[in-house]
Parts: C-alpha cells; structure tokens; sequence
C-alpha cells in the first residue's frame, strides 16, 4: 500500500466509502435555516416541519462518493503568488496565505450525487416553496459529507501533522477555472461521477472541489472553515486577500 511521504496515514490516493449505518451524514437544523436566512434559528412551525420532511427525504436520494489525493506542496513566495500543488500550479495570493507553511496539500473532490438534482428540478418546477427549502438542506449535506471527509483525513494524518480549512476554486483569488485542473489531476468524472462543463458548473450541482494544507502548524482551526472562527486576525484566514 502506497503512502504518501509526510502524511503517512493518509494514503496517496484514495476514496473514503460512505457508511450510512455506522456514520451517517448529520445536517445541523440549524445550518439549513441560516441557508434560509432564519439568523435567529427559530422558523414557524409549518417551515420546521417542512425542513424535517425535506431532510426526510434527500436522506434516501443521497449517494455521498469522494476522491482525494496527497501531493507535495510548494508555496515559491514569488510576487506572482505562485503555489505548486503538485499535480497543477497556480498563482493566487489567498491561497498562498492560506497554505503558508504547509508542506502536503490533498485535493479532493465530493459530491452527494444527482438523485438530488432530480428532485430539485421536480420541486423546482411543481412546488416550489419545498424546492427553497430542498436547496438548503441539500447544500447542508454537501458541507456535511465535506466535514467527514475533512474529519476521517485529520484522524489519518500522522502525529505532527494539522490540517488548514479547505480551499476551494473561487473562494478569494483562487481561480475558478483551476477546476480544469483539479478534475483532470485527479480523473474526478472517472472515479466521482461529476461532470464539468464548459461554464466550469459541476454536475451534480452539490458537487465540491477543494484543497487541504498539511502543515506542522497547529493553528486549531475550526472543522467549518475560516468564517466561522474567531481569530480575526489570523494570518491564513481564507475570506482576506
Ligand atoms: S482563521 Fe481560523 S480556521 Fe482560518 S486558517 Fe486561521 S485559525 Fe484556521
């Protein structure tokens, strides 16, 4: 069994299998109603039990598949911004930030598959007020299948080793168009089942690609990502260009 260098328990290249008995994906209620612009999480009863059955039900649709793979990292500091990762360079000053001192680097790609999309297009067309609510919640089980996979590589790394937020194509200056890249790096449409088109949409529309930084920096940073942490002034904060 092959393994990359530094993240040893991590192997190379590898697909994490979903196990809906022993790990399903939890969505937070609470999530799903932010998607819905509920600041303070308290709906009405009728949208309450509108977000129960519209879990309900995407819980028997979804079909969580992954792909990753560990490359080693190169961040040149160059006033291009260059970072090597590996399998493709780029140049983007929030992505350098965010892998400064990093070592390793896993590209991922995810997705909870196209059952969801068809229901999305059905409600969309003949019910539209669960459609609202079905993309919320679809887009909470996306970040949840993320922070699984996020978990089960943090439990794998070795001893030494942390994780930064995942980074994806568009978030900052980090270009969208490096999804080319990304799925032919890591053969996303062979071994996830999504498709890019020409507009770089993914399809499944609840599709995400995403790099992780691996560094011996143990900045403690939060499963959710950099808008939900406190440090404000972090040096590798995602959203700060
Ligand atoms: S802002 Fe928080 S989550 Fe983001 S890189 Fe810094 S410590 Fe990690």
């Amino acid at each position: 069994m092959q393994y990359f260098r530094g993240i040893q328990e991590v192997k190379a290249e590898s697909i994490l299998t979903y196990d809906p008995v022993h790990a399903p994906l939890k969505v937070s209620r609470r999530e799903i109603f932010r998607y819905l612009g509920i600041r303070d999480g308290k709906p009405d009863p009728q949208t309450s039990s509108l977000v129960d059955s519209v879990v309900g039900e995407l819980e028997k649709v979804i079909r969580p598949r992954e792909f990753h793979q560990a490359y080693p990292l190169n961040v040149t500091g160059d006033e291009r911004h260059t970072v090597d990762l590996g399998c493709f360079q780029t140049h983007s000053r929030s992505l350098e930030k965010n892998l400064r001192g990093c070592s390793e680097v896993i590209v991922f790609a995810a997705t909870i598959g196209s059952g969801v999309d068809m229901l999305l297009r059905r409600y969309g067309l003949t019910e539209p007020s669960r459609g609202v609510v079905m993309q919320a919640a679809s887009a909470a089980f996306i970040e949840s299948w993320c922070d699984q996979i996020n978990d089960r590589l943090k439990a794998a790394l070795k001893e030494g080793l942390y994780l930064r937020p995942r980074f994806s194509p568009g978030y900052g200056d980090f270009p969208l168009e490096d999804q080319r890249d990304i799925f032919r790096a890591l053969q996303v449409e062979k071994r996830v089942g999504i498709v890019l088109t020409e507009s770089l949409l993914m399809l499944p529309s609840k599709s995400v690609t995403a790099v992780i930084g691996a560094g011996k920096e143990d900045l403690s940073c939060v499963r959710e990502g950099c808008e939900v942490c406190r440090k404000a002034d972090c040096l590798y904060r995602r959203n700060r260009l």
